[in-house]
């Protein structure tokens, strides 16, 4: 009986395995753009089913590059790694991290208008400004900028994203290292 459930055991383990390493990043170990893809989906439904609040925010460092072309791939890479720990600590458990893209993270907050989420935006950019990477002589710090939406009802997954994309814009036109809300507009 037990050498016959080892055989679908063992393939169901390896295939949770497969699919959990599909979803997640491998730089730093915080979810993928695909995980964040299907977050977002899950809270458009539990938004439309049952009222609940989400917000998201996109999460960029500033000047990435120039860290990079100046000290190397291998310390930006650490860097993003130390950011992921940073945005992990910055939020609550029921609040997720994912990797956006290269140097962009995005943070799903349930239950959270845009007002509260504006404040997570502004802790997260304090806490990635806590780095510090000590390369020979200098000491490299880094600073972020956020764009934050809440979501509206209707909304779908990409307007909802557009919509924090475009807050990000904002806060890079700025002048970087500040938060910028798109306001949901009441419907
Ligand atoms: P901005 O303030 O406008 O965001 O400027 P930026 O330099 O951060 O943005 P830009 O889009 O010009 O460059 C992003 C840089 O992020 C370029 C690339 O070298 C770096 N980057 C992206 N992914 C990775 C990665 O996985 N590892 C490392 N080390 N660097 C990465
Ligand atoms: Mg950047
Ligand atoms: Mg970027």
């Amino acid at each position: 009986m037990l050498a016959v459930a080892i055989c679908p055991v063992r393939n169901a383990c390896q295939f949770i395995a497969i699919e959990q390493a599909a979803l997640t990043d491998s730089l730093t170990g915080v979810p993928n753009k695909r995980a964040m893809d299907e977050a977002l989906s899950r809270a458009c439904c539990l938004g439309d089913r049952h009222g609940e609040q989400h917000s998201l925010i996109l999460c960029d460092l500033d000047y990435f590059k120039q860290v990079n072309d100046q000290y190397g791939h291998v310390v930006g890479d650490h860097i993003l790694k130390l950011a992921a720990e940073e945005l992990e600590k910055a939020v609550r458990n029921s609040d997720s991290v994912y990797r956006f893209g290269g140097e962009e993270f995005a943070i799903l907050l349930a239950h959270t208008d845009e007002a509260n989420a504006r404040d997570v935006g502004d802790r997260i950019r304090e806490f990635i400004n806590t780095i510090v990477v000590n390369c020979g002589d200098t000491n490299i710090t880094v600073t972020a900028s956020c764009g934050v939406a809440m979501r509206m009802a209707d909304e779908s997954a990409d307007q909802w994203l557009a919509r924090a994309d475009e807050a990000l814009y904002r806060a890079k036109a700025h002048g970087r290292n500040c938060t910028r809300v798109f306001a949901a507009i009441s419907k």
